[in-house]
């Protein structure tokens, strides 16, 4: 009897499987959220203030002020440094478009500046074209998790403000971000290196005037109830997700590890293969690997053999934010390299929680699909 060749095994490896790390600390977890539910204590309060203080040591820096939002710790920033109407911040063109609305939100004006080729990140020399008498301040992005090159950007001048969204615990000279400029900016959206299970984000910075303003800011401008003194927002960090970042805050050292382990293994797997960038060596900085982003001329047909292959992989991100519907009709000159980007990145699956077994199957995926 006949018998049909058996299907080749199939691999199934997503981008991030953003449940596994609730899976691996659930008994913890769930004791943080009965812990909160129990307390009373429903809007900002101890749990709040623990995590500030945490994340402020973990960061390295004075103080961290708990958000709502990546958005919202970005939108704050700028506007406790005074960043509004009539003033103009100098953004890079390849990020997520968080980092753009933020200066929208203040009233200023994005101006964007192009990338580096190698590293995706906001490159100084195009920065410093961009500022004029009008610059507010510079933000800069650790685009995928690598720290910008912020030495020369904090030398060209205005302030500096990181979007250290990507790059929880990552470090450039030792300092870890969030500590790099003015202000440092995170979200702990749920797929962030240090995630969530829903809103949230924080400031960090070394300048007392600044956290004051901001901690004014995030709640209704208010120091004492119904004492009012200054136009403020409602966007103060939820104590039930500060409790879960507490529990998740002791494990993301060693989550990171695993994610530059799983980036050193695909670096060991990939190099060499035809029409592939790797990303750049990581030199005396250390990433914080949210993303391992590769490049090939012909990206939609590499995902699509991924896919087939039964390996997820995503694009961050496939539209600059200057041609993005939002901006269309901002004057903005040609931004090649933020632009090849665009083009050209593909983002492989990376995450504390993928095993050996998908790392191998990732690795001899994309060998068969480039070799
Ligand atoms: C995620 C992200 C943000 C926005 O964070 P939210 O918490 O979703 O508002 C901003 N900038 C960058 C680079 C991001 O990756």
């Amino acid at each position: 009897m006949a018998t049909a060749a058996p299907p080749l095994p199939r691999a199934r490896v997503p981008h991030l499987d953003v449940g596994a790390g609730y899976r691996e600390l659930r008994g913890e977890i769930d004791a943080a959220v009965a812990r909160v539910l129990a307390s009373g204590r429903y809007i900002l309060g101890e749990e709040v203030e623990a995590f500030e203080a945490e994340w402020a040591a973990a960061c390295a820096t004075s103080h961290a002020i708990g958000v709502n939002s990546g958005l919202d710790a970005l939108t704050l920033a700028l506007r406790a440094l005074g960043v509004g109407r009539g003033h103009e911040v100098v953004v890079p063109a390849h990020t997520f478009i968080a980092t753009w609305l933020a200066v929208s939100a203040v009233g200023a004006t994005p101006v964007a500046a192009d990338v580096d080729g190698r590293t995706g990140n906001l490159d100084p020399a195009a920065a410093a074209r961009s500022i004029g008498p009008r610059t507010g301040a510079v933000v800069a992005v650790h685009l995928y998790g690598r720290p910008a090159d912020v030495a020369a950007l904090r030398a060209l001048g205005p302030p500096l403000i990181e979007d250290a969204a990507q790059a929880h615990l990552a470090s450039a000279a030792g300092r870890p971000a969030g500590g790099l400029g003015r202000a440092g900016a995170f979200s702990f959206y749920p797929g962030k290196n240090l995630g969530a299970f829903g809103d949230a984000g924080a400031v960090t910075t070394d300048d007392d005037v600044l956290a004051d303003e901001i901690r004014l800011l995030r709640n209704y401008g208010s120091r004492a109830k119904y004492a009012h003194d200054v136009p403020g927002v409602n966007s103060r960090l939820d104590p039930i997700q500060a409790a879960i970042l507490r529990v998740k805050l002791r494990h993301l050292a060693a989550w990171n590890r695993r994610r530059a382990q799983i980036a050193a293994r695909y670096r060991d797997g990939l190099t060499g293969l035809p029409g592939l960038t790797l990303p750049a060596p990581d030199g005396p900085d250390s990433p914080a690997w949210h993303l391992f982003v590769v490049r090939h001329a012909r990206r939609d047909a590499l995902a699509a053999a991924l896919a087939a292959d039964g390996i997820e992989t995503l694009v961050h991100y496939p539209v600059a934010p200057h041609r993005s519907g939002a901006y269309r009709a901002a004057a903005t000159g040609a931004m090649p390299e933020a632009e090849a980007w665009c083009r050209e990145c593909l983002s492989l699956p990376i995450g504390p929680h993928l095993r050996d077994a998908d790392v191998e199957a990732v690795v001899a995926a994309v060998r068969r699909c480039c070799g």
